[in-house]
């Protein structure tokens, strides 16, 4: 194991009065050597800084979450380094983050080192400051450096006040830029830049990261944990670190399992998925609905559930036009290896109508108020038109005069005139209609609890988001457009912008997303562990379950299950004991 210096990250220890740190800002890179990923921007920075030919502005591109902000200060100090000793006077590659101007950048609190959110300041006026600023020498540092965060929100007006600047900048200014849309930056500004496209980490490469660090803090994980960890985060170091920190807030055994995770993610088995799959393919419809109502009972949500069919339906397709096709499962698992089997025997046409279907069950799904109902409806269609002889077959048949097959049963065809089959042929485009997303997508949903909210993060696939509102926020208020919470102290700081923006791209109205110091509800899942704990309590006080603990020392109640709807007319407590 690498020590802490080739990690390429100072670990920051908690400060008095800090009882935890997240790992997100415990293990934030330092300097460029722990900028996981960005190698070209890190070679490109150093032959500048090695031949003097440093540029005025730099412009950070890339989606949220890989490291623009972060970047952009270890540049800061960079530029402005003086060395342990204080006697450097140039800029270094290499900062050392103990001089007093690395100290101070890191910590955001540097006179000369101005960092300014373009989201919340978007005006002539604001960058009419910084720009009455720029004349004036820096107070300490060797460079005034302006941050300026989601660049591309600034007015026009704003742009034109600073293009003048960034034409003639002073020798003693140096602009840094992050924006997650750099097509909305006039090119005239971006023409004066030089620019950086900060890339995801591959999930190899952050799986290798993660690993690291689960080493160095002394937990255990296993890789197929640290693989769903990295796949959620999409390829951002830090969404990744804060699964982490979760998964690790939430350890119950030695070991942090692939099941654990996937069931805090709301991620099913995709093991089991092509299981269920391949059943309601093959007409079982009986088992395909016990493999459903078990995926749910460990945690899976019916709105996945439908989504990884969908993106099963996705893959064996390909597979059948591309078959080395790479994707849902990992090449060269047992999944991969099924999954090309599965393909062989599956026709087109036939994988084409299941894709319509789910696609259709996937709103019902995510539209009813019975989730686990409009999925179990959406798979028995699917059974049931996967019997059906795809719709050509059944024009064809029509043509040469054959009767068509009842919807169940094997396929015999009768003797019937070509009448009967015109009749019969009426449920092909049942399975043929095609469902209108944009219908559905148009009516915003109406939000009215956090559950409402991870609800909707699942469903439009931001797994991150929702296991940061089920863990980080303690609601105080909340109404159509505006929320109020106590952050945990886990929650990442971008939390509540995150989901604010997050909340107006999938309402199409403005949510002012406030948090507050004091106060607050339970957090989701501290009501779920609470209300498990009740019943497990409950459980136990009574008299059969003490009668049968009494009886076999050491046992002990390790799950208690909601009995369904037909056999609470035996209220019999249903327990596992070891
Ligand atoms: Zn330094």
């Amino acid at each position: 194991m690498a020590d802490d210096e080739n990690l390429g990250f100072a670990i920051d220890t908690p400060q008095k009065g800090e009882a935890y740190r997240v790992l997100a800002r415990k293990y934030r890179p330092q300097d460029f050597t722990g900028l996981i990923g960005q190698e070209a921007l890190v070679r490109t920075l150093s032959n500048a800084f090695a031949t003097g030919r440093i540029a005025h502005a730099f412009m950070l591109t890339g989606v949220r979450g890989v490291g623009k902000t972060t970047t952009a200060r270890i540049i800061a100090r960079a530029l402005n380094c003086i060395g342990p000793d204080g006697k450097r006077t140039e800029p270094t590659i290499h900062p050392c983050g103990v001089c007093e101007p690395c100290i101070a950048i890191a910590e955001s609190r540097h006179i000369d080192v101005l960092e300014m959110d373009a989201a919340s300041r978007t005006g002539i006026d604001d960058i009419r400051e910084i720009i009455d600023g720029v004349r004036y020498a820096p107070a300490s540092a060797r460079y005034k450096v302006y941050i300026i965060d989601e660049v591309h929100m600034l007015s026009k007006q704003a742009f034109n006040g600073l293009l003048k600047t960034l034409e003639e900048p002073p020798p003693h200014v140096k602009f840094i830029f992050a924006t997650t849309e750099i097509r909305k930056v006039p090119v005239t500004v971006l023409s004066r830049c030089q620019r950086f496209d900060l890339r995801r980490i591959e999930t190899p490469e952050l799986v290798a990261h993660l690993k690291i660090i689960a080493g160095n803090e002394g937990v255990k994980i296993e890789d197929g944990a640290l693989a769903l960890v990295a796949r959620a985060a999409e390829g951002s170091v830090r969404d990744s670190l804060s699964l982490l920190d979760q998964a690790i807030a939430h350890q119950e055994g030695e070991t942090i399992n692939a099941e654990s995770v996937r069931g805090m993610l709301g991620l099913a088995d995709r093991g089991r998925v092509l299981d269920l799959f391949e059943k309601v393919m093959g007409g079982k419809i009986a088992e395909a609905l016990t493999d459903l109502s078990q995926l749910y009972d460990v945690g899976a949500d019916p709105l996945v559930v439908m989504q990884d069919l969908l993106e099963t339906t996705h893959f064996l397709t390909r597979l059948k036009v591309a078959p080395d096709a790479e994707g849902f499962f990992d090449g060269g698992s047992s999944e991969a290896k099924r999954s090309a089997e599965m393909a062989s025997k599956l026709s087109v046409p036939s994988l084409t109508r299941a894709w319509q279907l789910l696609l259709k069950g996937l709103f019902e799904v995510r539209d009813s108020t019975h989730p686990l109902k409009a999925a179990e409806m959406a798979l028995i269609r699917l059974a049931y038109a996967a019997d059906l002889p795809p719709t050509d077959k059944l024009v064809r048949d029509v043509m040469d005069g054959a009767s068509t097959p009842a919807p169940r049963g094997p396929a015999a065809p009768s003797s019937g005139g070509g009448a009967r089959a015109v009749g019969s042929s009426s449920q092909a485009p049942m399975a043929q209609r095609a469902p209108e997303p944009t219908a559905s997508v148009q009516n915003a949903p109406v939000l009215r609890s956090l559950e409402d909210i991870a609800a909707l993060a699942i469903a439009k696939g931001a797994p991150v988001l929702k296991v940061h509102i089920e863990n980080d926020m303690h609601l105080v208020s909340m109404e159509q457009g505006r929320i109020a919470f106590r952050p945990s102290l886990r929650a990442p700081s971008t939390l509540s912008g995150d989901l604010a923006q997050k909340l107006k791209e999938w309402t199409g109205i403005r949510w002012v997303v406030s948090v507050t110091r004091e106060g607050g509800a339970p957090t989701i899942a501290e009501a779920k562990r609470g209300a498990h704990q009740a019943k497990l309590d409950a459980v136990l006080q009574e008299p059969m379950v003490r009668a049968v603990l009494d009886r076999f020392p050491g046992a002990e109640v390790i799950a208690v299950r909601d009995l369904i709807q037909d056999e609470i007319a035996a209220p019999v407590a249903e327990d596992e004991s070891e």
